[in-house]
């Protein structure tokens, strides 16, 4: 989809934990042929292969707080300079502070790259903890389901590859709480960093999958709207 393109293209997606950031980009990944890349699912590989950064940043993601800048940037830029994001890619959950935001922006440049847009997901937070409380996952694929707005058709297994599902830890009321005061006192304020910019584009994250799969499409003129 993006073969076209001369340049690679990068894409982040900003929203509160529960805002559907993982779904929506894995169907845009779908769609452009760019690789997601999730802060949060590279921290939780680390955990589970046991290496020094997955032993450093587990204490902070038990308690659902920021892992410090220098991990995480080091991390995700090291990420982008594999093979398959030489098109370019979705950032899903990172930059989560300016911090983080300004590191990438100078590190884009120096290869003379750029930030293409932010898609803004807005969803209330009454909806972002019944979403993230409901929320099970798949141990396997990663693919994320909910009891009640978007059940797997076998209980406790994922409708894609069969895996386990399980209750992220951080996904229990108590840590919740903690996540969304957290972002909003941190990440929300990365929203105007990128209007300054004029790089941000809101999507209304309240309505279902579909319809701001469908949005998001739109917004990145893949799809078209023709008057009658
Ligand atoms: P997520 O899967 O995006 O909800 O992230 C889960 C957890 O990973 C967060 O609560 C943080 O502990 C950590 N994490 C993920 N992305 C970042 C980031 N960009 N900066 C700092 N910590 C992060």
């Amino acid at each position: 989809m993006v073969a076209y393109r001369k340049t690679p293209m990068y894409c982040i997606l900003l929203g509160a934990p529960g805002a559907g950031k993982g779904t929506q980009a894995a169907l845009l990944s779908r769609d452009l042929g760019l690789p997601r890349i999730s802060s949060g699912d590279l921290f939780r590989e680390h955990i589970r292969n046991q290496t020094d950064l997955g032993r450093q940043a587990k204490s902070y993601l038990d308690a659902g707080e920021l892992v410090p800048d220098s991990l995480t940037v080091a991390m995700v830029l090291r990420r982008l300079e594999e093979a398959d994001c030489a098109p370019g890619a979705l950032l899903d959950g990172f930059p989560r502070t300016l911090g983080q935001a300004e590191a990438l922006e100078k590190a884009l440049a120096e290869r003379a790259l750029r930030i293409d847009c932010v898609l803004n997901m807005r969803v209330h937070r009454e909806a972002l903890v019944e979403r993230l409380s409901g929320r099970w996952m798949c141990r396997q694929c990663g693919a994320s389901f909910h009891l009640k707005h978007h059940p797997p058709t076998k209980a406790n297994r994922c409708d894609d590859c069969q895996g386990d599902l399980y209750q992220r830890d951080d996904d229990r009321p108590e840590t919740v709480a903690h996540r969304l005061e957290i972002y909003f006192s941190q990440t929300a304020p990365l929203e105007m960093f990128y209007r300054q910019r004029g790089m941000v584009i809101d999507i209304d994250g309240d309505q279902s999958i579909e319809v701001v799969s469908l949005e998001m499409h739109r917004a990145l003129g893949l799809v078209h709207t023709f008057a009658a």
